[in-house]
């Protein structure tokens, strides 16, 4: 069975005296996650370590990079590696977020490198991908993200697809209160789902967790994450509230 996925977004927000606050806060909660559930918490490079010790001993609970170079050393002054994430035990990298493809001009290309290296290194990517508005607007939204997934993902073989996550993040919804409905998420994960059952068949494509990311908020991800593709999601705003963020993990179905 996939697993199902609540992961925390904390972009470039928060010190860390605050990130520990709010870390606490959710794992005061105490809540028991089943071998099937994660929580994510994918934060800024200088919280992996103590986010990481907050965790530790906690099961299902994991820490993640937002971003990773795409070469393996050297002379780039200001990046960090994938090495150098493995080697203080990170197992999770999001990767090709709407933000860092719009801002630092991130391709799919380049992407693709980076998945590699993550795989490499035994690091689990969470892949993003999504269309924005006038793509969407002209009902282009599944070429636009078979895409994405075709130039970033599918050189990989069926053994290396399954090890990443997905997260489908309409560019419209992020940050901007407006969801997409359950159906529009329902509808594209399918179509996510096809595609790579298409590609890799359908015992590949259906162990692939597939998460949505766009505006979730405590009172609308029970019904996005009882949609039958929807794996959970990938929370930007509402990872930055405990509470809001305590009742987006008990979600998970
Ligand atoms: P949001 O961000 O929840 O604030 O819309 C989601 C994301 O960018 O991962």
């Amino acid at each position: 069975m996939r697993k199902q996925i609540a992961a925390a977004n904390w972009k470039m927000n928060l010190t860390i005296q605050q990130g520990e606050t709010l870390l606490n806060d959710v794992l005061g909660a105490s809540i028991e996650l089943t071998s099937n559930q994660q929580a994510i918490f994918a934060v800024p490079f200088p919280y992996l370590l103590m986010v990481k010790e907050k965790i530790a001993g906690k099961n299902n609970y994991f820490v993640a990079a937002q971003n990773c170079y795409d070469k393996k050393s050297g002379a780039y002054t200001g990046e960090v590696s994938v090495e150098m994430l493995q080697s203080i035990g990170i197992q999770y990298c999001v990767l090709g977020h709407s933000e860092r493809r719009e801002y630092f001009n991130e391709s799919n290309k380049m992407l693709a490198d980076k998945l590699n290296l993550c795989l490499q290194y035994g690091i689990t990517p969470i892949f993003c991908c999504g269309e924005p508005l006038p793509v969407r607007e002209q009902n282009g939204q599944n070429e636009f993200v078979k895409l994405q997934l075709e130039e970033s993902l599918f050189h990989l073989s069926s053994e290396e697809i399954t090890k990443i996550v997905i997260a489908y993040e309409p560019i419209w919804a992020i940050g901007t209160g407006k969801t997409a409905t359950t159906e529009q998420a329902q509808e594209m994960h399918q179509y996510l789902r096809s595609a790579i059952a298409d590609k890799y068949g359908k015992e590949v494509a259906d162990s692939i967790s597939i998460l949505y990311g766009g505006s979730v908020k405590a009172n609308n991800a029970v019904e996005l994450f009882a949609s039958p593709d929807v794996d959970g999601g990938l929370v930007g705003g509402a990872s930055l509230n405990a509470n809001e963020f305590i009742q987006i993990i008990k979600a998970l179905k």
